[in-house]
């Protein structure tokens, strides 16, 4: 992609909800854009780092057996109503007064998967099974705040998972425990900053887990063992006032950001919809659920808020909106030239890149790789073609050197391997 060809463009102007990094960085390097308060509209640069997220999510989500799905965001009261939640969920959007057409916009899905799994699934033996969908959820949050951390509109990946037994479900959800794990390591979180947290488990099950990353604009307060890289979130630190794993009492407070989270919802939904499964004597038993969220949005912000410096974003490799920033510096046509050629080279050999042939100063053009943040930068200049370099920088590193153009391309598909 040619800057000069991109949708949107770096901003000087520091935004006016700007109460966090991602919330500013985001905003000036031309990722995402403010409508309404928690509301945003995802530009090129954002929707790319998004669909990255959501991929990395989708490949996690299909290797613990999740098999994806989509379901609708306007979603009957009829169901709201038979869960006991249209008038006890605070956050929901609610349509009334229009007759036949009242409904709400999906706010969290299990009022509308329990009655469509109930739909295909009979006997013991169409279990366990379980769906996911990558889709928009509207909650009417008392607060939109830190950006894409908490918004009105937001995305989010919802599992659930469906069993005939307790035992089954126990299995389930510690391969997804794991599973998430690997997940947020991928998706770029040093596991020194993940914390699976111990958090209240509603009727079915005495905890549900959460996963906490360490930063300072969350808004969980936890209590971390920092050995076990497990911790109690502050809700519940009454009833778990020590490490569930090695008992270590000396657990320190912190702040962290919820990017995922896993619960055990064992037969309440089940039972709202009367969905039961035949077993192997033939007798009706009632279906045992588990559900499982990571807040796509939210990670994106959570990558910012732990990767950022002075000068901006420092995305990971895995979530990065373009592999290479190409850079061409000075006013020579040779150098023009040479960059133009370059760009053309990678982009034959299947590398993202990020061109920005404008006809700027170096200052201007360096200041906006910053911030925009891709991993590597390729500066191509008057000097460097002395050499006939391209000069290499990496975001997260202070030096640079200079790489022979014939040897840019091996050494970019071996700092992607
Ligand atoms: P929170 O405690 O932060 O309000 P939650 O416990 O209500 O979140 P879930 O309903 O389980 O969250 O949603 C699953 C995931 O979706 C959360 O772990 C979080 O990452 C994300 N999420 C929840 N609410 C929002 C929001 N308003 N904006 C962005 N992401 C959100
Ligand atoms: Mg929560």
């Amino acid at each position: 992609m040619k800057y000069s060809r991109l949708f949107s463009k770096t901003s000087k102007t520091v935004p006016h909800d700007a109460d966090s990094a991602n919330a500013r960085l985001l905003a000036q390097a031309g990722f995402i854009h403010q409508e309404i308060a928690g509301v945003y509209t995802f530009l090129p640069l954002g929707l790319k780092v998004l669909r990255n997220i959501e991929q990395i999510i989708r490949e996690a989500m299909e290797a613990v057996g999740g098999q994806e799905i989509l379901m609708p965001a306007m979603t009957p009261k009829s169901v709201w109503k038979q869960t006991d939640r249209w008038d006890h969920f605070d956050a929901l959007f609610r349509f009334e007064g229009m007759g036949d057409k009242e409904y709400a916009l999906g706010a969290t899905h299990e009022e509308i998967v329990t009655p469509l799994a109930k739909e295909y699934a009979f006997s013991y033996k169409d279990f366990p099974f379980a769906v996911f969908q990558i889709q928009n959820k509207f909650r009417n949050e008392p607060r939109a705040k830190s950006g894409i951390l908490r918004g009105r509109e937001f995305a989010m990946k919802d599992l659930y998972s469906f069993h005939t037994s307790e035992k089954d479900l126990d299995k389930y959800y510690e391969e997804v425990k794991k599973a998430y794990l690997k997940l947020f390591e991928r998706l770029g979180f040093d596991p020194q900053i993940t914390y699976t947290t111990y958090a209240s488990g509603g009727t079915f099950s005495q905890f549900s887990h959460e996963f906490q990353v360490l930063s300072e604009v969350g808004e969980d307060t936890i209590y971390t063992c920092a050995k076990c890289k497990l911790a109690v979130n502050k809700e519940i630190i009454d009833k778990q006032n020590s490490c569930p794993e090695c008992g270590n009492s000396d657990l320190k407070e912190k702040k962290g950001i919820e990017v995922g989270n896993i619960f055990k919802l064992g037969t309440k939904f089940s039972d709202a919809f009367n969905f039961k499964y035949t077993d192997e004597d033939g007798k009706q038993k009632p279906v045992i659920m588990g559900c499982y969220g990571v807040g796509s949005s939210r990670v994106m912000g959570s990558i910012v808020e732990v990767f950022n410096d002075e000068k901006g974003i420092i995305w990971p490799k895995s979530v990065a909106p373009y592999q290479v920033h190409l850079v061409s510096l000075g006013k020579d046509g040779v150098v023009f030239k040479a960059a133009d050629k370059l760009y053309e080279k990678l982009s034959k050999a299947g590398i993202d890149t990020l061109y920005d042939n404008r006809d700027l100063g170096a200052g201007v053009k360096l200041a906006d790789a910053d911030l925009i943040g891709i991993p590597v930068r390729l500066v191509v200049s008057s000097r460097t073609l002395e050499s006939d370099s391209a000069e290499w920088k990496e975001r997260d590193k202070k030096e640079a050197e200079n790489v022979k153009l014939t040897e840019i391309e091996k050494k970019i598909k071996v700092y992607y391997s």
